[in-house]
């Protein structure tokens, strides 16, 4: 028989007591539950003995369930700052979102990757942040592109690094987000004179081959390598297709100094003034290249566990090779872990050649 001195619950009363029952995760963070008899409160998944309904109140969070007089549980810990999985899910989630934006992401890959049903790794992202995964994706995406056309980068480029498959596609979803067309954007967001410089190397008697060293009046935005002058001309205007590139010697003089002592680890602050475009993982991952010190090597999974994503080796890797400036961020420095020297955006024997040159000091 049913007690009837129990109140006709409200909806949001049964779904709490639902989300007790069913130990639902999801919804650690959103309430808490008291227990009259052992004058404990938990969160919702706490894997204690569920307790009898009459003895449970609800309350909205750990406050008002200790101003009552209730203890914190120990086992599930509800008061814990950094406790509630549902929003560590979540920032996990954003991670792998900014991670992974130039790889086709949809709700099932992210479902798959954080064994979650598609469902309820949608509805736990919406409650949390208050917009669907897709349009955070979204969100990220036009950030990327508006950065990479900032940078000058070409449309197609832009694009193709932000995660759009095909052009056609990013003209019809973002030209309204941007207000205007992607061409549009770049062309008023650049006209920055990129001031460039050419350098030619031999390091223990094996040609590093020719150094363009490239800057904006606010730093070096660009150190690339080549075999010969065209090739670099031509590797400058790909990345920045829209600035004022003008080889200037004179006025590069004190980078070119600067670069070769760095290369010959003659510099004692080996910091230079970069602009450089990244998304916030690349910035993290070279920022933790720039703290190799020189003559020594880390493996890709050590950078991704020194940033604090030890899963994230194949997204450093990625932003190794998109390394802008090559020497002065040093992801020569970064190989496999089983000792082979991984790839390298200027080819496999400068990476060898720096190296070399560097454990010779
Ligand atoms: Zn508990």
């Amino acid at each position: 028989m049913k007690s009837n001195s129990q109140p006709a619950a409200s909806p949001i009363t049964a779904r709490r007591w639902q989300a007790v029952l069913d130990r639902d995760a999801s919804l650690d963070g959103a309430f808490v539950f008291a227990v009259s008899s052992t004058g404990i409160f938990c969160r919702p998944s706490c894997p204690a003995k569920r307790p009898r309904r009459q003895n449970v109140t609800f309350f909205a969070d750990a406050l008002q369930a200790e101003q009552s007089g209730y203890r914190a549980c120990l086992r599930c810990r509800p008061k814990a700052v950094d406790g509630n999985p549902r929003s560590a899910l979540v920032r996990a989630i954003c991670r792998y979102i900014e991670q992974h934006i130039e790889d086709r992401l949809t709700l099932s890959l992210l479902a798959r990757e954080f064994r979650r049903s598609p469902f309820h790794l949608q509805r736990t992202f919406k409650n949390v942040l208050g917009v669907s995964p897709k349009a955070y994706i979204d969100a990220v995406r036009l950030r990327q592109v508006k950065q990479n056309l900032q940078a000058g980068h070409d449309v197609t480029t832009a694009l193709y690094a932000a995660g759009y498959g095909s052009s056609s596609r990013l003209y019809e979803r973002t030209a309204a987000q941007l207000g205007m067309t992607p061409e549009k954007y770049r062309r008023g967001a650049v006209g920055a004179l990129i001031r460039y410089t050419i350098v030619r190397y031999t390091i223990a008697n094996s040609p590093l081959g020719r150094m363009l060293i490239a800057a904006t009046d606010k730093g070096i935005c660009a150190i690339q390598f080549a075999d010969n002058d065209d090739q670099l001309q031509q590797g400058l205007m790909r990345e920045f297709p829209f600035a004022t590139r003008r080889r200037d010697d004179a006025a590069m003089s004190e980078w070119r100094v600067n670069l070769t002592r760095l290369i010959q680890g003659r510099e004692t602050n080996p910091s230079l003034p970069l602009d450089i475009r990244a998304t916030a993982f690349q910035r993290r991952v070279w920022e933790a290249l720039q703290r190799i010190p020189r003559g020594e090597t880390r493996s890709y999974s050590a950078v991704a566990k020194k940033i604090g994503m030890p899963k994230a080796t194949r997204a450093v890797a990625r932003a190794c090779a998109t390394n802008p400036v090559a020497v002065a961020i040093p992801c020569h420095r970064v190989i496999r872990e089983d000792g082979d020297l991984g790839g390298y955006r200027w080819g496999i024997e400068r990476k060898e050649q720096l190296l070399e040159l560097e454990s010779l000091r």
